[in-house]
Parts: C-alpha cells; sequence; structure tokens
C-alpha cells in the first residue's frame, strides 16, 4: 500500500489556515457595542471601547481595504456617530457626492505612526473630494502606489494632474461635521488643511456655516494638501486613571 501523506497534512493545514484568519482577527480587531471612553490627549492618549468604522457606506469608503483590515480605522463612539450622520445628510442633499475617509487610530488608541497625535480616537484624516477634467465627481487614488493617498501634491490652486479639488464638497463635508458634532455635544477643536487650499474655501457657499471652525494658521509639521485632519472634543479621562 502507497502511504497516503495528504490525510496527514489536513489537520497542520485547517490549524494553518484558523491561525492566519485568527492572526488577521485580531489585528483587525472588532467595534465595540458600548459607548467609547477615551484617555488623555491626541498626542498622548488611550481608547477603550473603541467603533471601527465601517469600510464602506453609500456615498464613502476608506482609504485603504488593507489600513481597514489592519485596523487603523478606529475611533471614538461619539466620533464615529458623528462621521456617520454627516455622511447620510451629505448623501441626502448631494447623493452624487463621494467621500474618502483617511487614517483614524488604532482599537486601543496610543501611538500612531506616523502620525503625531491620533491617539485617543477624536482625530480623523479625510481625504480631498475631487472631481475630474470634465468637471464630474471621481475620487482620489489611494492604492498602496500612491501611498494610500497620502503621496500625492496638489498645487495651490488645488490641482493634482486632472484633478481638482472640489472645494464646495469640501466645504458641505466641514459644514455637516461641525452640525453632526454640534448635535451630539461634541466639539471640533482643529481643522488642519493647507491654509493656501483652505483659502479656496472662503469663497464657497458653505463657507459662512464654517467661517468660525477652529483653522490652524500656522503652517503643520506635514503638508495637508491631499487631506484634512479633524480634531473633535469629548470628555475623556486623564491617562493616569487607565491603570486603575
Ligand atoms: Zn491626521
Amino acid at each position: 500500500m502507497m502511504p497516503r501523506p495528504t490525510g496527514k497534512l489536513i489537520l497542520p493545514g485547517i490549524v494553518a489556515v484558523l491561525a492566519v484568519f485568527g492572526a488577521l482577527a485580531w489585528v483587525s480587531g472588532s467595534s465595540s457595542d458600548q459607548p467609547s471612553t477615551c484617555f488623555g490627549s491626541s498626542a498622548r492618549g488611550a481608547l477603550r471601547d473603541a467603533w471601527k468604522l465601517p469600510r464602506s457606506g453609500s456615498n464613502f469608503r476608506a482609504y485603504s481595504g488593507l489600513g481597514w483590515l489592519l485596523g487603523r480605522t478606529f475611533v471614538h463612539s461619539a466620533v464615529h456617530q458623528v462621521l456617520l450622520e454627516s455622511y447620510r445628510r451629505l448623501e441626502a442633499a448631494h447623493p452624487e457626492y463621494r467621500f474618502v475617509y483617511g487614517e483614524t487610530g488604532f482599537e486601543a488608541g496610543g501611538p500612531f505612526e506616523p502620525h503625531r497625535t491620533h491617539q485617543n480616537g477624536l482625530s480623523v484624516d479625510f481625504m480631498v473630494p475631487v472631481r475630474d477634467a470634465s468637471g464630474g465627481v471621481a475620487e482620489l487614488p489611494t492604492s498602496a502606489f500612491r501611498k494610500f493617498g497620502y503621496g500625492l501634491e496638489f498645487d495651490d490652486s488645488g490641482a493634482w494632474g486632472e484633478l481638482r479639488i472640489d472645494f464646495e464638497a469640501t466645504a458641505l463635508h466641514l459644514a455637516e461635521l461641525k452640525r453632526s458634532a454640534s448635535g451630539r455635544r461634541v466639539r471640533i477643536t482643529r481643522v488642519i488643511f493647507d491654509p493656501n487650499l483652505s483659502a479656496h474655501l472662503k469663497r464657497t457657499r458653505a463657507w459662512p456655516q464654517i467661517r468660525n471652525l477652529p483653522f490652524m494658521t500656522k503652517p503643520p509639521w506635514i503638508r495637508h494638501d491631499e487631506h484634512y485632519h479633524v480634531d473633535f472634543e469629548t470628555p475623556c479621562r486623564p491617562l493616569g486613571a487607565l491603570a486603575k
């Protein structure tokens, strides 16, 4: 009789597959159904009971399936609700718009390289909404080759190749974030967007709704041209309370 080595390989094969899925589930993380608790600040903080943003919705998607899978899109529950409500409102008013959100943070918060903040579930990056040469709604290319969208360089008029930043959509998005946040007693404490580009927002129809937002005026440590960064504020516990 010939030996049947394949039978012996089935069990290790199943174990290996389960191990891969287990490891993936572990790094990917899962969304809590409890209200989140944030600790410390966005520059030095942590997060518990984090909520994972959906990979996509009818008018939005994550910047990267890989980033989403690696657990890089967790936020505080209050921020989660603000983001999704603003997307719902935008869909009702402008169903043709498409939005791409960027990196947010890990399930447990904490250091989030290469970002300097994003540590307590209250910081969110949004990739700029764009239009193509014909004026049609388009999406930013966010492949790994493009550093998930973060590697693009827009000029001061808001152009990159054939793509143009849709400043109307950007301003409306910020207006809806502000509106959804205020309805949930969450505040927007900082908006980081390239100063030359945010100047274009002043000519949009939605500008009167967002003119009071705290746009950072000093140059940020990296150029924010392909994305805008928003810091939210909701009551957090001191970082020292985490160990107790
Ligand atoms: Zn950021």
